[in-house]
Parts: structure tokens; sequence; C-alpha cells
């Protein structure tokens, strides 16, 4: 497999987090990914789209867009809304940094996505959004399926 792209658009509700994990994930097989890659990246999605629903909406149905790509071996994921946006980006990186504490919020969300995939980038202007672009190379040799 050389190239090979997917776009989802959804609402911002909460049930739709484990339909995007799992979407990626299903868009992720084509690799041969181990259970560990698998795990790694709905992991990252589902935080970067919790993300958008709890801070980025907050709580208001709007949408939610991910792109994946994936390019030899390599997949990248970008989750993007158009919400309130990031006014200090570097900060709300720091791990235990959170905006809500009073909602029980840890401030691991991105300390997670960092941990579990390659490559992470932040980009967020106030009023117009954020969009989170994630990449991790997938290991394991290429199978039967993937040389069509
Ligand atoms: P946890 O993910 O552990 O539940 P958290 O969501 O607060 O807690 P992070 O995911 O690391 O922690 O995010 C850190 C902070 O960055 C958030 O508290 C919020 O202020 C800001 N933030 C993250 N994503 C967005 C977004 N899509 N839109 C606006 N602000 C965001
Ligand atoms: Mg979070």
């Amino acid at each position: 497999m050389q190239q090979n792209e997917m776009k989802l658009e959804f609402d911002s509700r909460s049930c739709n987090e484990s339909f995007a994990r799992v979407a990626v994930a299903a868009f992720l097989t084509q690799l041969n990914p181990t259970l560990e890659e698998v795990s790694d990246v709905k992991t990252a999605v589902s935080e970067a789209v919790t993300n958008a629903i709890i801070h980025g909406y907050e709580g208001k149905i709007k949408k939610i867009v991910i792109e994946c790509e994936i390019r030899g071996r390599v997949l990248t994921v970008t989750v993007r809304d158009f919400g309130k946006g990031i006014a200090d980006i570097k900060k709300a990186m720091e791990p235990l940094y959170t905006t809500k504490a009073e909602c029980d919020r840890a401030g691991m969300g991105f300390a997670f996505m960092e941990a579990f995939m390659d490559t992470l980038e932040v980009t967020s202007s106030l009023g117009q959004g954020t969009c989170v672009k994630m990449s991790k190379s997938i290991t394991r040799e290429p199978n039967k399926y993937e040389r069509q």
C-alpha cells in the first residue's frame, strides 16, 4: 500500500468517541498492526476527540472532522474542531495541566497522545478551533492483503 486516505465528519456527542476510535482502528488494519499498536492509536484518537467535545465545544453539538492518511507504513491522523481554541498551546500540553479540574479531568490527554504516537503537533487559534495532528509508524511486515 503506497498511499490511502479517509475523512470522517460527525457530531460532537460523547457516544461518537467510540465510533471515531473504532473507525480509525478499522482503517489502520490494512497495515497489519499489532494489538498494541491498534490500542495506542485508539487511545490517542479517543483523547483528541474527547478534548474536542469537552474543551473545544464545551458540550455544544457541532462537527468534528477526522482525516487519516497512510503513506508507506506511517499512519497520520488529524482531529479537528471549530470551537473555542487554545490560548497557550505549550502550557496546555504540559502533563497535569487542565482547565477543567472541577470536572475531574487529569490533564493527561496530550501526554497520552505524545506517549502513544510517534509525533504530535497541535495548532489552534482562539475562537476558530484546534487541530491535532499525530502520526505513528507501524512496524510489522506487510501481509498478503496489503500487497494487493
Ligand atoms: P484529561 O485529558 O486527562 O481528561 P484534560 O482534557 O484537561 O484532562 P489534556 O487533554 O492534556 O487534559 O488537555 C489540556 C488542556 O488543553 C485542557 O484542559 C484544555 O484547556 C486544553 N484543550 C485541549 N484540547 C482542546 C480543544 N480541542 N479545544 C480547546 N481547548 C483544548
Ligand atoms: Mg483531555
